[in-house]
């Protein structure tokens, strides 16, 4: 590489994009550039240290873990060096001159969606809309951090010495963030170990070069960084580890300065709880709930879990040992004496110690959450409706299952409030006398619930339905398979007689229909039979039901063994398209079903039963969650019309 240092070369494409965006339209929050310098700096010095602790050593073993910024108001340089690991000149190309492909996409494609309609151009175009935008948020959420040193300078040199290996030759990385950049060899450098970046600062961000500026964006930003920053020779981050410091004396405010260094959440906390424990295992933390909900199921898969500290020294950053999956949403640290300084990140899987201290963390979340609930109501739902997806995984914990379960809350057909939430305590109090069940229906939304014609028999009954809307619903009332000895069962699957000892409430809405001779019933078979025969491999069976009190027909399984939306879950895992065959069931004493007795009785062949057969199984089809052919659907509802609206003007003599 030699040979060829001292040519530019050409940042990647999409690098170029986020410097463009970055330096010419980024302006709220740009101080945040230190906060970036100073954790990458940080991550360099912790590296080195968890290497030592490791029995490598370092060159220049004597010079203090520190990071130092200095000023040069004359040529309008800012400076911040660390002493870590540093870079060699291939990592410097690799490191400074790409970027994570994946986060960069994103980071586009974001911001041309947060654009979108503003202008054509969408991330090319420089002058508008993401004036706005935060930057804090952009760079904290894409990891583009090292490129904001272009928000404010014109101009950047990285010097850097690795710490590690045989060749600890300095190179100077450079570059004026606009399309190109330069490796070199530095000779002269001065640097004994680590890293040095040198800003030559454009003219309206001088404001840098003032001490009290830099001390109060450092006190704001990184004043929990782990290794003291120095301004001029003073040290600004004279904080001490919060979670070690006695509950009394924290304010609320410290608290919330405290999580928003450490997540660049630009929100306070929901919640924060802080645990110190002595027996059985000595350890400290922060468990934070944060005030937004996280995308657990998305593309931060991965990226929950707490920071561990050994006696105060940064182990492993989104350790996921700690805590159960259900509680992911949780940030925050741990801090234990019990862990060697030394251990390898790899011993920390299936670590006692670390074992023990999730157990411990679980106990104290769900007492502080159950006192949460009890004592503040409005926070409860609020973290409920943030956090409840995740939570809900609860139910595969068996040993503190009572627990978990006691601490949901659903959404129910009692609730005149659409986000009214209920839990299964205060459901089981408004049951009447003899239920022993948690009725529930899976639902994409609340209109869909209300509308499923299996809830039918439960309104007349004024029984309460638990109404679920997220697919994975269905699995969680699977796991948690009693609570306090009630079952959970989906409407779908009561039997004809599971309600027969509870009085109605409410009437059908059509006027009772005097019942059927057993002539007639005779005939209403043979109509079933018919209508079996025009639907075909549709349905397994046509029969008469016992559960509709309003609506004229509902599908069912055939074997009742499994419910709708399980069915539905179970087809897209599979990536099955089929339509499941199921039996439809008709309401005898519905007006539409007499008629088609009437059509039948006159002509077991008229065309128009066929037809209003095959609409009936349509609209039941719908109701069930599937929209299979909507062309014929509108096809056939269009000729039903023409023909209604024929009849409508013959009757009426229009
Ligand atoms: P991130 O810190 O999220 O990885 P950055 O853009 O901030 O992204 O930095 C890119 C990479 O450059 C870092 O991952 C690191 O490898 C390297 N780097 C940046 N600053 C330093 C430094 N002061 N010392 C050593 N390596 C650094
Ligand atoms: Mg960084």
């Amino acid at each position: 590489m030699a040979e060829e240092a001292n040519q530019p070369r050409q940042f990647r494409a999409e690098v170029c994009k986020v410097l463009r965006i970055l330096t010419n339209s980024l302006y709220t929050n740009r101080e945040i550039f230190l906060r970036e310098l100073i954790s990458n700096a940080s991550d360099a010095l912790d590296k080195l240290r968890y290497r030592m602790n490791r029995g490598e050593s370092p060159c220049e073993t004597d010079l203090p873990l520190e990071i130092r910024i200095s000023m040069d108001k004359v040529a309008k340089t800012l400076t911040i060096t660390d002493t870590g690991q540093g870079m060699t000149a291939e990592e410097l190309a690799e490191n400074l001159g790409t970027i994570a492909k994946s986060g960069s996409e994103e980071f586009l494609a974001d911001l041309a969606a947060a654009k979108d309609g503003d202008t054509q151009e969408g991330v090319d175009s420089e002058d508008n809309q993401s004036k706005g935008e935060d930057a804090a948020n952009i760079i904290g959420r894409f990891g583009v951090g090292f490129y904001s040193v272009f928000m404010v300078g014109s101009k950047v040199a990285v010097t850097s010495r690795p710490a590690f290996g045989d060749a600890t030759q300095a190179h100077v990385w450079t570059s004026d963030g606009l399309g190109t950049y330069t490796v070199e060899p530095d000779g002269a450098a001065d640097l004994k170990r680590g890293t040095s970046v040198k800003i030559w600062l454009k003219d309206d961000a001088s404001e840098f070069l003032e001490k009290y500026r830099l001390e109060s964006v450092i006190r704001k930003h990184s004043a929990f960084v782990p290794f003291p920053v120095f301004v001029d020779d003073s040290q600004v981050n004279t904080q001490p580890a919060l979670w070690r410091e006695p509950k009394f004396s924290i304010t609320q405010e410290q608290y919330n300065g405290f999580y928003k260094a450490v997540t660049y959440d630009a929100k306070d906390p929901l919640d924060v709880l802080h645990i110190s424990s002595d027996a059985p295992v000595q350890f400290h933390a922060l468990l934070f709930t944060p005030d937004n909900a996280q995308e657990f199921f998305g593309a931060e898969r991965d990226a929950w879990g707490l920071d561990l500290y050994a006696s105060r020294v940064l182990i492993q950053h989104h350790n996921q040992e700690l805590l159960p999956e259900y509680l992911a949403f949780l940030k925050g640290v741990v801090d234990t004496e019990d862990l060697p300084l030394n251990i390898s990140r790899e011993t920390l899987q299936e670590n006692m110690v670390l074992r023990k201290i999730n157990q411990v963390l679980v106990k104290q979340m769900l007492s502080h959450l159950e006192k949460l609930a009890k004592d503040d109501t409005a926070k409860y739902e609020q973290f409920w409706k943030l956090h409840g997806r995740i939570f809900k995984l609860g139910y595969n914990d068996f040993t503190n299952r009572e627990r978990i379960s006691a601490l949901m809350r659903f959404n129910s057909s009692a609730m005149t409030d659409a986000e009214a939430l209920t839990s299964l305590d205060a459901y089981m109090e408004r049951a009447p006398q003899g239920q022993k069940t948690f009725w529930y229906v899976v639902a994409p939304n609340r209109e869909a619930a209300r509308l499923n014609p299996h809830m039918e028999r439960f309104r007349r009954k004024g029984l309460e339905v638990l109404w679920l809307y997220e697919p994975v619903d269905e699995f969680v009332m699977d796991g948690l398979g009693k609570y306090k000895d009630w079952e959970f069962k989906s409407v779908e699957m009561a039997a004809d007689d599971a309600l027969d000892s509870f009085s109605d409430k409410e009437q059908p809405a059509h006027e009772s229909v005097a019942p059927l001779s057993d002539e007639e019933r005779g005939t209403f078979d043979k109509l079933l039979e018919k209508m079996k025969e025009i639907l075909g491999d549709k349905v397994k069976e046509v029969r008469v039901s016992h559960r509709l009190a309003d609506s004229a027909a509902v599908l069912v399984s055939p074997d009742g063994s499994m419910s709708s939306s399980m069915e539905k879950l179970l087809k897209v895992m599979r990536k099955d398209d089929t339509l499941p065959v199921k039996v439809l069931e008709v309401n005898r004493d519905h007006p539409l079903l007499r008629n088609l007795l009437r059509m039948y009785q006159a002509n077991a062949e008229d065309s128009m039963l066929a037809h209003m057969t095959q609409c009936l199984f349509d609209a039941s089809l719908l109701l069930d969650g599937y929209l299979k052919d909507p062309q014929e659907l509108a096809q056939r509802s269009g000729k039903l019309l023409e023909n209604a609206a024929a009849w409508y003007a013959e009757v009426k003599k229009l």
